[in-house]
């Protein structure tokens, strides 16, 4: 490894650290999963090799189960799927992504060893399972799935005792990671990255993880799928410095990220933010009407409110209730107003919501309006690179655009621009996606600033053709913590 290796971090356990001076956007390595499954609710839909969400998928002639976008794509997996095509055939039917994903490992580790590359540093052994911290629910399901298991397991494969079944599924329950399809916009797998496992969480970190699912062209099919993490320094890394990236999402309080972090990742959060509960303040702040601050009895009552409100809004947007979301937030926002800051966390998830849905309606003028909201909030909590801000403002300046805030519009997706192209970079198929669009609004303002008439008329037509699909329909599971979450 050039840029990174292994050291003892003080009070927790092993780590990596940088090796050499590092700047925004640098790649600190990309590493290929040891093994990776897609999950059980996206077998249908999303390519088993490359993990790309497809209209039409092949399916495995044998096992009925795995399913590829053409030929390349089977023939890449194959190696991967061989044993476990005959075992899903066997057994009558798939088991779950756990017990399929445990498999992958223990098969490559039977056939190349638990070090399979150079550049790896840890074998599975190494990893921790925290099976010892698990608690009683968890341990129940941890024993039907290495009952499931051992059903699964080929006879002819090497057999292997329960402890080490279970120490494989302990660690991927806490260090599976994630992964997206092409889009970025859905978790649909989750994979084992050996490399990956060493770098600790810190709520501030200096670097950020993405998946790039590979490059999809035809004549490099040698890459077709070529599914890799890549680390991204998110600012300057000095020699020796601990890299460090983040399993939650920076906008929940500290004492949520801390429970959340104990319950999945079973350690205690002592970073700097945790520790000082920087910005926490700003997060459940009250407003300030005419400069004069309002009681905090109303804070407190309006944020309990907005809690509920939340709960409320959950439920309806996971039974796909577009409409009723709509009305919750819209009530919800209304009383939020001159009470809570625009900073608080209650309301920037309102008015996301609102953004994210009310485009989906195609209601785009009031859509930007929140959308805009959100960003400004977003821009006072979040690390300026930190890619979820990206996310967020490339929505919203879709957002912007589809409305006719042709300026607007093209000044967001340009910052959103400049954070992908640390966060992602550039040959990321999302930062692609907004290249092409920066390079349309562009030359939209351009035209806007001519002839205003000429413009209208032009995104008339844009909007019919549709070419910026950026908008699918509101997803319930957000992409905010890529780390694996029961
Ligand atoms: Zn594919
Ligand atoms: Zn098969
Ligand atoms: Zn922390």
């Amino acid at each position: 490894m050039e840029f990174v290796e292994v050291f003892d971090s003080p009070g927790k356990g092993r780590g990596l650290r940088a090796t050499k001076e590092l700047w925004a956007g640098d790649v600190l390595f990309s590493e290929a999963p040891f093994a990776s499954v897609v999950f059980d609710g996206h077998a249908a839909c999303v390519c088993h090799g490359c993990f790309r969400r497809q209209e039409k998928l092949q399916r495995c002639g044998q096992c009925r189960f795995a399913q590829y976008c053409d030929r390349t794509c089977q023939r890449a997996a194959w190696e991967e799927h061989k044993l476990e095509c005959a075992a899903i055939k066997n057994y009558g039917k798939a088991p779950n992504e756990s017990v399929r994903l445990a498999a992958r490992v223990m098969w490559r580790t039977d056939k190349e060893g638990s070090v399979v590359s150079d550049l790896q540093l840890s074998t599975m052994d190494e990893l921790e399972d925290h099976i010892s911290d698990m608690p009683e629910e968890d341990m129940k399901d941890l024993k039907v799935d290495i009952h499931n298991f051992l059903d699964f397991w080929p006879r002819s494969s090497k057999p292997h005792t329960v402890d080490s079944i279970s120490h494989i599924l302990g660690v991927i329950n806490c260090n599976g990671f994630m992964m997206s399809d092409q889009r970025g916009l859905q978790a649909v797998g989750v994979g084992l990255f050996p490399n990956l496992c060493l770098i600790n969480h810190d709520c501030w970190p200096n670097c950020t993880v993405i998946l790039n699912n590979g490059n999809q062209s035809a004549i490099d099919t040698a890459f077709h799928s070529q599914k890799r993490i890549e680390l991204h320094a998110l600012g300057k890394i000095s020699p020796g410095e601990e890299v460090s990236v983040s399993y939650v999402d920076y906008l929940n309080l500290s004492e949520d990220r801390r429970r959340l972090l104990k319950q999945q990742y079973f350690f205690d959060c002592t970073c700097e933010h945790c520790t000082n509960k920087t910005k926490d303040d700003l997060k459940m702040a009250g407003a300030e009407v005419e400069g004069v601050p309002v009681p905090e009895e109303n804070v407190k009552e309006i944020t309990e409110n907005s809690r509920k409100m939340l709960e409320k809004m959950e439920q309806a947007r996971i039974e796909a209730n577009y409409n009723e979301v709509v009305k919750i937030c819209r009530e919800c926002v209304e009383k939020q107003e001159n009470v809570l800051a625009d900073t608080h966390i209650y309301q920037l998830k309102m008015w996301s919501t609102l953004s994210e849905v009310l485009s989906y309606l195609q209601f785009f003028e009031e859509a930007a309006f929140y959308a805009r909201k959100m960003v400004e909030g977003y821009l006072k909590l979040y690390h300026p690179n930190n890619a979820q801000l990206g996310m967020a403002t490339m929505r919203a300046g879709v957002t912007h655009w589809q409305a006719g805030h042709i300026e607007v519009g093209h000044g967001m997706i340009c910052k959103a621009y400049a954070i992908l192209m640390i966060t992602q970079g550039p040959t990321h198929p999302i930062t692609k996606d907004l290249e092409a669009m920066r390079m349309q609004t562009e030359m939209e303002l351009r035209m806007f600033k001519q002839k205003e008439y000429v413009y209208h008329q032009m995104r008339e037509a844009a909007l019919q053709n549709q070419p910026m699909r950026m908008m699918a329909e509101p997803f319930n599971e957000s992409i905010k913590s890529l780390f694996r979450r029961k």
